[in-house]
């Protein structure tokens, strides 16, 4: 199979104590960076897609034709899942699935618990008969990210629980508190819910706006169960000051493999450090 779904992924990454990265996506070199990474510090990996950036980069087809192509001209021999992030409906999780992506998140987190329960459970059945894992959202996770706006909004425990029983899903991400794109102050996560959260539901937890967050905190929240991390806003920093640096310094430059390959070989550096620190180097 050329994508694998996050199940087993994340449940190895539960018993054994570590976290499985989630880097998000935005264009070819990219995929061939996060590879890379994976590749070479081999661990498992999962790129993901933002349902706000599916036409962007040309459609589900072209990305899941597109990153099939990057692992095979790699010869990526890790486990890779293809996943879409923040899914806003039913119909574009099922483009995806129908498109090659192995793993779908469905956002419902807006809506009233027992619409997201709905919707989400539609959801898992089209997904699991296609062999797709499927990650869901309680709570709401704050900030700001590919036009995606929420304010923080703790995830409620016995609608987690209720979410996990009549739902299915594989994975569940319990907003406590991070926060998309960038933190104002140190950020502050609900570590006593997570761990109520976390022993309730027996599944897999997600978090959402890693970067950011301090070493210890992140530590803390796989031990209680985070065995999916998601990572973006320091991907998208990191890859902006490479090519800001190399058109500063050299201000006619005028040719865009010299322009993108420092912003590429900063993103292989970045996926590397953030695996190093979730502990699933050597884990493929
Ligand atoms: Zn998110």
């Amino acid at each position: 199979m050329t994508f694998v779904s996050m199940t087993e992924m994340l449940q190895c990454a539960r018993k054994e104590n570590y976290a499985v990265g989630q880097f998000n996506i935005n264009g070819l070199l990219w995929v061939q960076a996060i590879l890379q990474a994976a590749e070479e510090t081999r661990s498992p990996v999962i790129l993901a897609a933002s349902d706000r950036m599916i036409e962007y980069l040309g459609g589900f087809a072209t990305i899941a034709s597109m990153v099939k192509a990057v692992k095979e001209e790699l010869e990526i021999t890790v486990p890779v899942a293809l996943h879409l992030d923040h899914g806003t409906s039913f119909s574009r999780c099922v483009q995806a699935i129908d498109a090659g992506f192995s793993s779908v998140m469905y956002d419902g987190s807006h809506l009233p618990i027992q619409d997201n329960i709905a919707n989400t459970q539609k959801v898992t059945s089209y997904a699991h008969a296609h062999g797709v894992s499927v990650e869901a959202e309680v709570g709401s996770v704050g900030g700001m990210e590919d036009g995606l706006v929420g304010g923080i909004r703790y995830a409620d425990q016995s609608e987690c629980e209720r979410l996990v029983r009549e739902a299915g899903v594989d994975a569940l991400a319990p907003a406590l508190g991070s926060v998309h794109g960038k933190y104002q102050g140190e950020p502050v996560l609900g570590f006593k819910e997570m761990e109520a959260i976390a022993e309730a539901v027996r599944i897999p937890l997600v978090l959402h706006g890693a970067s950011g967050i301090p070493l210890p905190q992140l530590k803390r929240a796989i031990e209680l169960g985070h065995a999916k991390v998601n990572y973006n806003t320091e991907l998208v920093t990191a890859w902006t000051e490479a090519v800001r640096a190399v058109l500063e310094e050299n201000p006619s430059l005028c040719e865009p493999r010299a322009i993108m390959m420092p912003a590429k070989e900063a993103l292989v550096a970045i996926v590397k450090e953030k695996i190093n620190k979730l502990g699933s180097a050597g884990k493929a």
